[in-house]
């Protein structure tokens, strides 16, 4: 069995792969116009418009919210999502497409491409963001980690209505969007916490600790992504996980960094989880 127990795949995109994707490219696209749409195969969810209404329409700007990218038009907004495995490539010119590129929004400034193999990644067109496919994509998701939005009193507020294990919160994102599977076990461990811990349980203190250990973590993973963004708009379709420093995850049966206890793995939600016995109270 792969690291992790095979139900997540170690490349699927998470927040901060997603802002550095936006990054990319947000300037080289802006005020570009569309000169052609090509759909591949099926994605996640339909387009929503026939790809020639896009014609003309000039890219105004590009927003991310949780793991979307929010690519404004003169009327509307094209939603991308990376899914599982997809990627975003802005270039002046591709190589012919392959068999995974599904996407390709050619500009007059360059081609956008998503390469997407496992085909769970989504283009979506809405006509405006109070639109009801826009409202039911974007509608749950909690408040943005990074940016000073994250307030960590309401951060507690919000815990504390929930019984489920903290780790399992914070995945659900309807509170706070972003840490994802390897996040929260590296957040969790930075903050001392036990996963199965009841969020409700969790003390104001405690709150505020894995408030910041989330930002932490995630800002240490822009950072980290940040660095290889010149390789990422010269990419060919690869895309990799930011290789961070972990002090839990994947470690399951090594010695845990601060106090040399095991780190243990569980299963939580049929997602692998690690943590430190010693170092992360219940
Ligand atoms: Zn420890």
């Amino acid at each position: 069995m792969p690291p992790g127990g095979g139900a997540i795949s170690p490349n699927m995109p998470e927040l901060p792969e997603v802002e550095v994707t936006r990054l990319s490219f947000v300037e080289r696209i802006q005020g570009a116009r569309i000169v052609h749409l090509r759909m591949g195969k099926p994605l996640r969810w339909p387009l929503g418009t026939e790809p020639n209404r896009l014609v003309g329409q000039r890219v105004l700007g590009v927003d991310r919210r949780g793991k979307y990218l929010l690519m404004h038009l003169d009327a509307g907004c094209l939603l991308w999502h990376l899914g599982m495995s997809g990627a975003l490539h802005f270039a002046t010119t591709h190589p012919p497409a392959g068999a995974h590129d599904h996407v390709d929004l050619v500009t007059d400034q360059g081609v956008l491409r998503l390469h997407d193999p496992r085909r769970f990644g989504a283009l979506v067109y809405v006509p405006d963001l109070e639109d009801a496919r826009a409202i039911k994509l974007l509608g749950h998701l909690g408040v943005e980690p990074l940016g000073g939005h994250f307030d960590p009193v309401a951060f507690h507020a919000a815990l504390r209505q929930r019984k489920a294990p903290i780790k399992q919160v914070l995945l659900t994102g309807d509170i706070v969007v972003g840490v994802g599977n390897i996040y929260a076990s590296e957040a969790l461990f930075q903050a001392g916490i036990r996963p199965t811990t009841a969020a409700h349980k969790i003390s104001r203190p405690r709150a505020l600790k894995l408030q910041q250990a989330i930002v932490r973590v995630l800002e240490r993973a822009l950072e980290v992504g940040g660095s290889t963004l010149r390789d990422f708009s010269n990419a060919r379709g690869e895309s990799g996980y930011f290789q961070l420093e972990m002090s839990v995850y994947d470690r399951a049966g090594q010695p845990c960094q601060q106090c040399a206890s095991t780190v243990r793995q569980i299963r939580q939600g049929q997602r692998s989880t690690f943590y430190c016995p010693t170092c992360q109270k219940p």
